[in-house]
């Protein structure tokens, strides 16, 4: 008898690639919008006018296919933890539960549900805040060389522009500033007139030749009326030493309606052919957290960016526990966002330590292990960074720490350069700046750690909306 020679058995990859073909969700599934044509759809008038503010309007959008329950629990969040106020447009609210009628569980499972519609049971009722959140987490006020101009990066700047979106993300990491009050966070407002704050940052960027990079934010640009973004872009075109001009928007996938409204198509491509000439780059950068928010018309508005000569469309994800903090997800994303839609994966920020964000944060251990379970699979072009934007130091990628203290969650990095406030600092590339792990992942023994250290004189909810009321105080006496 021979012994017949067993080929080996193919294994799965552990993640395997298909191409999905994009389809805009079914707005007629939903009760409240069961009679919207796609003319009005594809309106931005209809999508701004349409938007959901207040849970009476939530559920006049879904009838009764919600239970009271999830109300009740969104509306605690809003009196209690909120440091956004709400506001998402119809398009967004339509990528939850895309594939079928919403109900309860499916709306408290939905990842998008997660971050644009947080809950009070979501957040963690042990941890809700890191000890050391802050509402400025990146300390972006402190580094304004003009009122809402952020020099941060030696060639880089951040210029906020406006202090509004056309939504509002629970995890916003501008919380500080970006949208209206909320119970527990009283926002911060600019002090200069837009006109003036304006020019106050072409003055210093007219000045300042060291200075090549400007990434025009807010808040959101699709909430600057179009004539003032562009004289902006425009401005920015005349000044010799910016070569590369990045405009963010989330709206691209929140409100794509925006980006296809033929007066900023024109704008656009006006702008573009201006940029041609000066040899600058204009990019559009997005944010979009999970594939389920690509559809056609996401694809569509940035079809038509590119079609008006922008160099690039990127996208600049926040990885979420519960949304989108797995290998599987991350790639799920990054296929459907360069397939799909013509959108670059660039990078995913961890999610800042800002007040009641806790149960959205994952370690800085549990980030290089998504970095290391999608590498490999996307072109390298392609392959998000994964980055930590450490307090003072800027944006890291999670594998560039000096050291890391697990027990007690605390990871050290340096860095290469002086932020604006360090000019004349001579330690300032010799120390070391930290970074802090949610509490909830530490072994028992860093948890009972930060339990003695962080406990014995506020509650960590209570530090929270003390940094909040500091710092909402330290600015008005700034503006005296
Ligand atoms: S779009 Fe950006 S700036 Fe606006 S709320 Fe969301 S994260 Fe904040």
């Amino acid at each position: 008898m021979t012994v017949q020679q067993q080929s080996p058995r193919q294994l799965e990859q552990p993640y395997q690639y298909r191409r999905v073909e994009l389809v805009e969700p079914d707005w007629t599934r939903i009760p409240g919008w069961r009679d919207v044509t796609a003319a009005e759809w594809e309106s931005v008038q209809w999508q701004r006018a349409h938007c959901v503010k207040n849970i009476r309007q939530l559920r006049a959008v879904f009838g009764d296919l919600i239970e009271e329950r999830f109300y009740a629990d969104l509306e605690r969040d809003q009196a209690e933890r909120a440091t956004m106020s709400m506001l998402v447009p119809p398009q967004m609210v339509n990528t939850m539960v895309p594939h079928g009628v919403p109900d309860t569980d499916s709306l408290y499972a939905d990842p998008v549900r997660r971050y644009m519609l947080p809950v009070f049971s979501d957040r963690r009722i042990d941890w809700p805040s890191h000890p050391r959140a802050t509402r400025d987490s990146l300390h972006e006020h402190d580094m304004w060389v003009a009122e809402g101009l952020t020099h941060r990066y030696p060639t880089k700047v951040l210029a906020e522009l406006l202090p509004t979106c056309p939504q509002y993300c629970g995890h916003c990491t501008r919380m500080d500033l970006v949208g209206n009050s909320t119970p527990v966070i009283d926002k911060l407002k600019f002090n200069l007139k837009p006109v003036d704050r304006v020019e106050a940052m072409l003055s210093y960027l007219r000045s300042n030749s060291g200075v090549r990079d400007v990434v025009v934010s807010g808040g959101d640009v699709a909430n600057m009326p179009w004539p003032r973004l562009e004289a902006f872009i425009d401005s920015l075109l005349d000044i010799e030493n910016i070569r590369d001009i990045r405009l963010a928007t989330k709206a691209l996938m929140g409100l794509p309606q925006h980006w296809l409204q033929d007066e900023v198509r024109a704008g656009m491509e006006r702008l573009n052919s201006k940029s041609v000439i000066t040899g600058a780059s204009i990019a559009i950068h997005t944010h979009v957290n999970h594939a389920n928010s690509i559809t056609p018309l996401v694809a569509k508005a940035t079809r038509a960016m590119l079609d008006t000569g922008v160099r690039d469309v990127r996208n600049q994800g926040v990885l979420m526990g519960g949304v989108n903090d797995d290998a599987h997800t991350l790639l799920d994303l990054c296929f459907t966002l360069l397939d799909g839609a013509q959108i670059m994966p660039y990078y995913f920020y961890m999610c800042d330590m800002i007040p009641f964000s806790e149960h959205w944060r994952v370690s800085v251990a549990r980030a290089q292990e998504l970095q290391h379970g999608i590498m490999g699979y996307l072109p390298g072009f392609a392959t998000p960074r994964i980055v930590c934007d450490v307090p003072f130091v800027g944006k890291r990628w999670v594998h560039q720490l000096e050291s890391y203290d697990r027990e007690h969650g605390v990871s050290y990095w340096t860095k290469n350069y002086r932020t604006s406030i360090e000019r004349t600092d001579p330690d300032a590339l010799d120390r070391t700046y930290e970074y802090y792990d949610p509490i909830y992942t530490l072994p028992v023994a860093g948890q009972a750690w930060w339990k003695q250290h962080a406990g014995d004189h506020l509650a960590a909810a209570e530090v929270a909306a003390k940094a909040s009321r500091d710092a909402a105080e330290s600015q008005k006496s700034l503006s005296v």
